[in-house]
C-alpha cells in the first residue's frame, strides 16, 4: 500500500499547513501526524505572534530578536522574517484568522525583551485561532490528504537524495493494542520533495509546555543519514509554567501576562528581577531565588493588571489556574520555569532547504538561525509561517 506524491509534509503545525497552502493546486500533497490534527504545539501558543508594525519598527525589530539571541542569529533570515511578517499577517486575515482591533485597528501587546509593544493576538488563545483557522484552509483542499496518528519513521534516501518517507500507522497506539514486538502497518510514502515540520523537542523532557509526542524524531532521522544539524544545545526554558506536581505537561503562563504589568516574587515577597529581560535571564533569576530559598517555585502576582484586562485578555489563563485551585484575581501563582522551545535542529538555508537534495525543513525541527542562541518571545509562529511559505515557493520553481 505504498503511496506515491508530489510533496509529503510531515507535521500539521502551522508550518505544515502554511506550507501546503502555499504551494500550486496542481500538486498532490500528502500530509501526516504523528496525533490527531489537533495535537500540535502551534495550537497551545498563547502570547501572540509578532509583526513589524511599520517602516519605523524595523530597525527596533531587528535589534530586539538579535539581542535575545546573543547575537548569535543569522541576519539575513531575521531580515527575511521582519520583512515578511505584514504579508503572512495579511494572509492569515484573509484565511480568516481574528487578531484583537479596536475601532478597526489592531490592538499591540507587549513581551519580554520587546522593546514596544507588536504583538498580535486572539485572547490567549492566538495558536488556536491561527493554527484552526489554517487547518480548516487545508481541509477544503482537493489535492492535500491528510494522515492522522501516521508517523515518519525514517526517511528514503537513494543516492543522497530524498525521495519520501517511511511510516507507521500508530492508531492502535492509543488503545495500547500496539507494542514494539507488534508494530502498526508500515509502508513508505514516495514523494518527489519531502518537507520536514516536525515540531520540537519538549517530550523528551519530565517538565515541558510542549506535547509529549514531539520527541525530535525528525532530528534523529536527520542524525542517522548525515544530514546537518545544528545548535543541539540551544534549548529554551520558560520562565513562568504553573507550578504543578502532577506529571504531564506543564501549563504557560504566557510571557504577555508580565508584558502587561504581572510581578514576580520569591518565598520572601521581594521581587528579585526585570520581569521583562529576555527569558534565558529571568529564567536564571528563578532558578537562583528557587536553589537559595530551597523551594519549588517562585510566585507570579497579577495584581498590578485590570481586572477587566485580566478577564478579556487572559480568560484560558484565568480558566485553567481555577481548575488547578488558583483564582488569578485574588492571589499569586506558583510558577516554575520549565522546557519550552528548540533554537537549534535540522540546518537549513534561507529557502528552508536542508542540506540533503529535495529534503526540506520547517518550524521549530528546523534551524534558520532566526532565532539565535534565545528566541525572542513571539516570533517562532512568524518565524515558521514565513519560512515555510519560503520551502513551498522553492518547490514551486524547481
Ligand atoms: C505552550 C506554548 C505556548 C507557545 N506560545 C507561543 C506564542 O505565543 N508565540 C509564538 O510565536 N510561539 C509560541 N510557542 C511556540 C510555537 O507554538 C511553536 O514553536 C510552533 O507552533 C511550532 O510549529 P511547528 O509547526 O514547527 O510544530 P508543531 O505545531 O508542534 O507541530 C508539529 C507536528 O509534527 C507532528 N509530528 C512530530 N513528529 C512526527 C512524526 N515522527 N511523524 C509524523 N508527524 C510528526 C506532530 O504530530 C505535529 O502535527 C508556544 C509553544 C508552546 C508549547
Amino acid at each position: 500500500m505504498d503511496i506515491n506524491t508530489d510533496v509529503v509534509i510531515v507535521g500539521c503545525g502551522v508550518a505544515g499547513l502554511y506550507s501546503a497552502l502555499k504551494l500550486p493546486r496542481d500538486k498532490r500533497i500528502v500530509i501526516i501526524t504523528k496525533s490527531d490534527a489537533e495535537s500540535s504545539d502551534s495550537f497551545l501558543a498563547q502570547g501572540g505572534i509578532c509583526v513589524q508594525r511599520d517602516d519605523e519598527d524595523y530597525d527596533s525589530y531587528f535589534e530586539d530578536t538579535m539581542k535575545a539571541g546573543h547575537y548569535e542569529n543569522r541576519k539575513e533570515s531575521v531580515d527575511i522574517m521582519i520583512r515578511g511578517s505584514r504579508a503572512v499577517i495579511a494572509d492569515l486575515v484573509e484565511y480568516g484568522v481574528r487578531f484583537e482591533q479596536e475601532n478597526g485597528e489592531f490592538l499591540y501587546t507587549r513581551e519580554g525583551a520587546h522593546s514596544r509593544p507588536r504583538i498580535l493576538f486572539h485572547e490567549d488563545i492566538t495558536g488556536k485561532e491561527i493554527t484552526s483557522t489554517l487547518l480548516r484552509q487545508v481541509r477544503k483542499l482537493s489535492n492535500v490528504t491528510l494522515y492522522e496518528y501516521t508517523s515518519m519513521t525514517d526517511i528514503i534516501e537513494e543516492e543522497g537524495v530524498c525521495k519520501g518517507v517511511w511510516v507507521e500507522d500508530v492508531q492502535d497506539m492509543i488503545s495500547d493494542k500496539q507494542t514494539q514486538e507488534q508494530p502498526g502497518k508500515q509502508y513508505k510514502i514516495y514523494a518527489k520533495d519531502t518537507i520536514l515540520a516536525t515540531g520540537g523537542i519538549g517530550g523528551n523532557y519530565q517538565h515541558s509546555t510542549n506535547y509529549p509526542h514531539l520527541t525530535g524524531d525528525a532530528i534523529e532521522i536527520a542524525k542517522a543519514h548525515g544530514i546537518r544539524l545544528e545548535h543541539l544545545d540551544y534549548v529554551q526554558i520558560h520562565p513562568t509554567t504553573l507550578y504543578s506536581e502532577k506529571p504531564g505537561r506543564r501549563f504557560l503562563i504566557s510571557e504577555s501576562v508580565r508584558g502587561e504589568g504581572a510581578v514576580l516574587y520569591n518565598e520572601k515577597k521581594e521581587r528579585f528581577v526585570d520581569e521583562l529581560l529576555p527569558r534565558d535571564v529571568v529564567a536564571k533569576a528563578i532558578f537562583e531565588q528557587m536553589k537559595e530559598e530551597g523551594t519549588e517555585h517562585v510566585w507570579l502576582s497579577l495584581e498590578p493588571i485590570p481586572r477587566e484586562k485580566i478577564l478579556k485578555h487572559f480568560p484560558n489563563i484565568c480558566q485553567h489556574c481555577l481548575e488547578e485551585g488558583y483564582d488569578v484575581l485574588k492571589e499569586w501563582i506558583p510558577v516554575v520555569p520549565a522546557q519550552h522551545y528548540f533554537m537549534g535542529g535540522i540546518w537549513v538555508d534561507s529557502d528552508s532547504r536542508t542540506s540533503m537534495e529535495r529534503l526540506y525543513a520547517v518550524g521549530e525541527t528546523s534551524c534558520n538561525g532566526v532565532h539565535g542562541a534565545n528566541r525572542l518571545a513571539s516570533n517562532s509562529l512568524l518565524e515558521s509561517l514565513v519560512f515555510a511559505g519560503r520551502a513551498a515557493q522553492k518547490i514551486m520553481c524547481e
